[in-house]
């Protein structure tokens, strides 16, 4: 039996609320990675939410991971996505872990003692983070990987990196790309500048040059070409789920941020309180409604994914794209509902405006997953075109 819904949310909720919350503004004020809140999540046995039971995991799949991610987005969605990035990459390797990758990395994570990620985007590619150009060489040995990766969202801070590359012999049959997990102290790693950006300030989204970084045989995930089936089997289902709930907890602050000030703040003049304004109730009803079909779109894509319903694809690509349109949406107009007090610099609802705008440009991004959601829908090839 794996830890239940509740168990989990309990944690991340206990988390994000005991720890998250009083570390958020700083982490967003200095670009700083949220090490209080990842460790203690692990320490809390989180780290293995999606590692299998077997390997000493809680064995949750992809409504488990919506529902932790929300309740951390809540409160720090740069944390959320530090840890959505980790489940992400850690699902990947457990996809098809050999008997060695479950000792040396999925036990591990499941103990709380390693932390993984995922670096497939690269500055040539952008966000058809599907088509790696960096190189796979064989040698006696293993492997040799060369290239540039950007936007590792943990970098620096991981244990390991899951890679996407190509195969760089000529023979290779097009598109050959593979996935790998680079252990963090391999050589030939360096790590470009500091994260410094708009929103998403605390996820240390670093680039990483792989300078003939040598790799084992054992690092390999799946079989040499099988990048493409990780993608649509592990990374899109796990990404996608760990961002709608991310984006789900930050609108659901946003909404919360406004309600109490609307009902907080009454004018001398008439006495009354902002929440006795027509308008207002009626701008607020509809936020309310934008974010619960969001939600409940959220919740089903999560639930065919797990149950591999034939129509979890779209479900989970157009759940990511309406919460992205969604969280933008819902903390916009929160604004407008606070007023000149949420325009104030260092006020909640500007870091979550900024933090919500990544969840557009996060690929896949929002106009590439309603063109992927229409093609599933048409039987027309996903990355056709
Ligand atoms: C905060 C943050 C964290 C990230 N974390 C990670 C991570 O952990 N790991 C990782 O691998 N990557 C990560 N990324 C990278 C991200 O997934 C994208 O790859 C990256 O943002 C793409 O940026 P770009 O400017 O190269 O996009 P471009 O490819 O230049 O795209 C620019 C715009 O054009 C649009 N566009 C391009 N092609 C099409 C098309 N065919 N149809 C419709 N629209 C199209 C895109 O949707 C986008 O809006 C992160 C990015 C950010 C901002």
């Amino acid at each position: 039996m794996n830890a239940s819904f509740e168990n989990v949310v309990d944690v991340a909720s206990k988390v994000a609320h005991g720890v998250a919350s009083k570390h958020a503004a700083a982490c967003d004020e200095h670009a700083a990675w949220p090490e209080e809140t990842l460790r203690a999540l692990q320490a809390a046995g989180a780290g293995g939410l999606v590692v299998p039971e077997r390997y000493g995991g809680l064995g949750h799949g992809l409504s488990g991971l919506l529902r932790v991610c929300d309740r951390l987005g809540e409160v720090d969605a740069s944390a959320a996505l530090c840890f959505g990035m980790h489940c992400v990459g850690t699902a990947c390797v457990a996809a098809k872990a050999s008997p060695s990758q479950a000792e040396e990395f999925l036990r591990p994570i499941a103990e709380g003692k390693h932390l993984t990620t995922l670096a497939l985007s690269e500055p040539g590619s952008g966000s058809h983070f599907y088509l790696p150009q960096a190189r796979l060489e064989k040698t006696e040995e293993g492997y040799v990987v060369t290239g540039s990766k950007c936007f590792v969202t943990n970098g620096g801070h991981a244990d390991s990196y899951v890679v996407s590359v190509v195969a760089a012999d000529p023979d290779a049959p097009p598109g050959h790309f593979s996935m790998l997990v680079v252990p963090a102290d391999s050589a030939g790693i360096r790590w470009g500048q500091p994260w410094s950006g708009w929103g998403m300030r605390g996820n240390a989204s670093r680039s990483l040059d792989l300078d003939s970084v040598g790799v084992s045989r054992e690092h390999l995930l799946g079989d040499e070409g099988e990048q493409i089936w990780y993608v649509f089997n592990a990374v899109a289902p796990y990404f996608l789920v760990a961002m709608a709930g991310t984006y789900l907890g930050l609108a659901r602050r946003a909404m919360s941020e406004a309600v109490e000030h609307l009902k907080g703040r009454s004018y001398t003049h008439t006495g009354g309180a902002l929440a006795e304004v027509e308008v207002l109730q009626h701008r607020t009803g509809e936020l309310w409604a934008q974010y619960q079909r969001t939600r409940q779109l959220c919740l089903w894509a999560a639930e065919a994914g797990d149950a591999g319903a034939p129509d979890a694809l779209p479900a989970l690509c157009s759940a990511k794209a309406e919460v992205a349109t969604a969280a933008v949406n819902i903390v916009n107009e929160c604004m407008t509902l606070v007023g000149g007090s949420a325009y104030r610099d260092g006020s909640v609802l500007t870091r979550l405006l900024r933090d919500a705008r990544a969840a557009h440009v996060m690929s896949p991004t929002t106009d590439i997953l309603y063109t992927w959601t229409g093609r599933a829908l048409l039987d027309i090839p996903i990355l056709s075109g």
